[in-house]
């Protein structure tokens, strides 16, 4: 929702969501807390996928399982942020779901604790693309060991994403890679909403042309 006025202060009373303590809890989050869940899980995918590997033959498709989850995980970004969070809301039902998805940050861009994806939205999303993987892969192609190396550069995928967010909003950043993606994300927030909204690389901007004016 870009016609907020955008709330810069880091110190700003965060906007409350819910009436109820137990509900607005799980709409604030740490960086900490995303790497303490999902590297693990991520973890946990790749040790499955050498453990049930058939042992006959080098397992070459875990590397690149994984590398192509990462890959898929960059068009997520992409489309889940332009097509998902971006979303008009036409009731006001779905006015206050996306405003919890994506609504708080841009209004308050330097509040800590609402900046990466809270588990109340990424736990139900790594369900359904778990079963949607699951199903292609393993059940419409028949190769079920392809599942976990793809979940894992999947999710890989995902954390570097919301670290590499947070970082572009709190943390210095030095390095000639590092300034360019800050700059494209602060230009999605104050420049153009409708532009630049790939995070951790402007791969997909420049695919579908909305990588904006210079
Ligand atoms: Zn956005
Ligand atoms: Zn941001």
């Amino acid at each position: 929702m870009d016609h907020l006025p955008i709330d810069t202060s880091r110190d700003s009373q965060p906007i409350r969501l819910f009436k109820s303590d137990f509900m607005e809890f799980f709409t604030h989050i740490s960086p900490v807390a995303i790497v303490a869940l999902w590297l693990p899980i991520a973890a946990l995918f790749l040790v499955y996928a050498f453990e049930n590997a058939p042992s006959a033959t080098i397992p070459t498709h875990i590397p690149l399982g994984f590398l192509l989850g990462l890959f898929l995980w960059t068009f997520a970004e992409y489309t889940l942020h332009r097509f998902l969070f971006h979303h008009k809301p036409t009731t006001p039902r779905q006015e206050r779901i996306f405003f919890l998805f994506h609504g708080i940050h841009p209004a308050q861009p330097q509040v800590k604790t609402r900046l990466v994806m809270p588990f109340p939205v990424s736990i139900p999303m790594a369900l359904i693309l778990f079963g949607l993987i699951y199903l292609i892969v393993a059940v419409l192609l028949r190769t079920p060991q392809w599942v976990a190396p793809l979940m894992s550069g999947f999710l890989i995928g995902y954390l570097a994403y919301d670290l590499t967010h947070y970082a572009t909003h709190h943390w210095e950043m030095r390095s000639r890679l590092a300034k360019f993606l800050k700059r494209h994300h602060m230009q999605h927030h104050y420049k153009d909403p409708n532009t630049r909204f790939g995070v951790s690389s402007p791969l997909w901007d420049w695919v579908f042309g909305t990588q904006g004016a210079a």
